[in-house]
C-alpha cells in the first residue's frame, strides 16, 4: 500500500522515497510503484499529477489496489525495487487542480443551497464543467450562485479533512453520500460544506480566488455549466479583456457601444449579401438570354415548336451557379438546357414544364456513356442523347 503524502498534507511538492514495484514492457520500465508519494492519482474527477522522479518525467499517476503507479516517460532499465527516488510535483498544475476543485465543492454547495441542485457530475480538465439536476437555469440564478460562491471565497473559510467511521456520516449530513465502506474522507468548507471526497484541497477558501461562471446549456435534461477558478479564471479574464480591447478599436468605438457596431455591421452584411444576390440573379437573366439568343434550334424533337437547346461547357464555375441559370434559361424560353463545368465533369440536364422531353433520361445516358473525360465531352454526349431521344418520339 502507497502511504498517500497529499493526503496528510496536500501542499507537499518534493520528497524521497523507496521504489517497491517496478512494471516493464518489452524490457524497457514504464511505471514504479513507491511506498510513498506526493504524486495524486487521477480518480474523482481530478486529474492525476505530473512532475519528475529524479530527473524522470512523470506522464501519469494510477492507483491500483491500493498501489500509485507512476507512469514514466523513457525509463532507464536499470531502474529497480528498493532504489530511493527524488519527487517533485509540477505544483503550478497541481495547485491548479486544487484551485478548481476545492471550487468546484464550493458551487455544487452553492447550486444546492440556492436551488437544491444537486451535481451530477463533474469534469475537472482542460475545461472544467458541472452537470446540475437543474430543469431552469437563466442568467439570474447562474448569477446568484456565482455571487454565493464568491461570497464564500471572501470569507476565506478554513477547508480541512478527517477520516471518520461511515457510521459517524449519516449525523455530518454530507453533501455527496459516500461510495465506499469503512473509513471516510470527509472535506468541510467552515460552516458551509461537507462531502466524502479523496481529492486534494486548498487548506482556505480565498486561495481557490474568483470562481467564474463560463457558458450554461441544457444537458441529458439538466444542466451543465462550466467554470473557471483562481489563476484560470483570471487567464481568461486578461484574455477576454484583450478580445474586447481590440475590437473595440477595430470598429473605432467605446466597449459599451462594441455590441450595437457588431449588430449594425452584421445588419449592413445581410443587406449587401440580398443587394449581392439580386444583381447576380439579374446577371445570370442576362446571360440566360444571350445564350438562348446563340442558341442553334434542334427542330422539334417530342412536337414542340421552336425548342431551343441551350448546351455549354464551362470551366470553374460552382453547380449552384449553373442550377440557377438552368433556371433562368428554361423561365425564359421553352428550352432544354445542357450545363456541365470542370474540374469535376458536374453536368445537369433541365428542361422548360411544356418541354416533353426526358431530362432524366438525358441526363444518365450522358453519364453513362464510355470515353466522356471532360465538361464539353459529357455536353456532347447528352446533346446526342437528347437527339436519340427526338428521334424516337
Ligand atoms: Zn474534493
Amino acid at each position: 500500500m502507497t502511504v498517500k503524502l497529499f493526503h496528510a498534507d496536500a501542499y507537499a511538492r518534493e520528497f524521497t522515497s523507496v521504489v517497491t514495484g517496478v512494471r516493464r514492457r518489452e524490457g524497457k520500465v514504464t511505471a514504479v510503484a513507491l511506498a510513498e508519494t506526493a504524486f495524486y492519482p487521477a480518480a474523482g474527477g481530478q486529474p492525476a499529477d505530473q512532475g519528475h522522479l529524479d530527473a524522470l518525467e512523470v506522464t501519469d499517476v494510477l492507483e491500483e489496489d491500493g498501489e500509485i503507479w507512476h507512469f514514466i516517460r523513457g525509463a532507464p532499465s536499470t531502474l529497480r525495487e528498493g532504489l530511493i527516488v527524488a519527487g517533485a510535483l509540477d505544483w503550478e498544475r497541481r495547485f491548479d487542480h486544487m484551485q478548481q476543485h476545492t471550487g468546484q465543492h464550493i458551487l455544487s454547495a452553492a447550486f444546492l443551497q440556492a436551488y437544491g441542485a444537486g451535481t451530477l457530475s463533474v469534469h475537472i480538465g482542460a475545461t472544467c464543467t458541472l452537470d446540475l439536476d437543474l430543469s431552469i437555469l437563466d442568467e439570474e440564478a447562474i448569477a446568484r450562485a456565482e455571487d454565493l460562491a464568491n461570497s464564500i471565497v471572501t470569507e476565506n473559510r478554513v477547508v480541512t479533512a478527517r477520516e471518520v467511521e461511515i457510521e459517524e456520516t449519516v449525523a455530518m449530513g454530507l453533501r455527496r453520500p459516500p461510495r465506499q465502506v469503512g473509513r471516510i474522507r470527509v472535506v468541510e468548507v467552515a460552516g458551509f460544506d461537507r462531502s466524502a471526497c479523496g481529492g486534494t484541497h486548498v487548506r482556505a477558501t480565498g486561495e481557490v480566488g474568483a470562481i467564474a461562471l463560463l457558458r450554461h446549456e441544457r444537458h441529458k435534461g439538466g444542466v451543465r455549466v462550466g467554470f473557471q477558478c483562481g489563476w484560470r479564471a483570471l487567464r481568461h479574464y486578461r484574455w477576454a479583456r484583450g478580445l474586447i480591447t481590440s475590437l473595440a478599436t477595430e470598429f473605432t468605438v467605446g466597449e459599451p457601444d462594441l455590441a450595437g457596431a457588431i449588430g449594425r455591421l452584421q445588419g449592413r452584411a445581410r443587406e449587401l449579401e440580398r443587394g449581392l444576390e439580386a444583381a447576380r440573379l439579374e446577371l445570370l437573366g442576362y446571360e440566360a438570354r444571350e445564350l438562348l439568343t446563340r442558341a442553334a434550334s434542334l427542330g422539334a424533337p417530342s412536337g414542340v415548336q421552336g425548342l431551343s437547346v441551350v448546351a455549354v461547357a464551362f470551366d470553374g464555375r460552382a453547380i449552384e451557379d449553373l442550377r440557377a441559370l438552368a433556371r433562368a434559361l428554361t423561365a425564359q424560353a421553352e428550352c432544354v438546357a445542357i450545363l456541365a463545368t470542370d474540374p469535376g465533369r458536374r453536368v445537369l440536364v433541365a428542361r422548360s414544364p411544356a418541354v416533353a422531353v426526358d431530362a432524366a433520361a438525358v441526363l444518365r445516358e450522358a453519364v453513362a456513356a464510355p470515353g466522356a473525360p471532360s465538361a464539353a465531352a459529357l455536353v456532347e454526349a447528352a446533346r446526342l442523347a437528347l437527339r436519340r431521344q427526338g428521334a424516337s418520339a
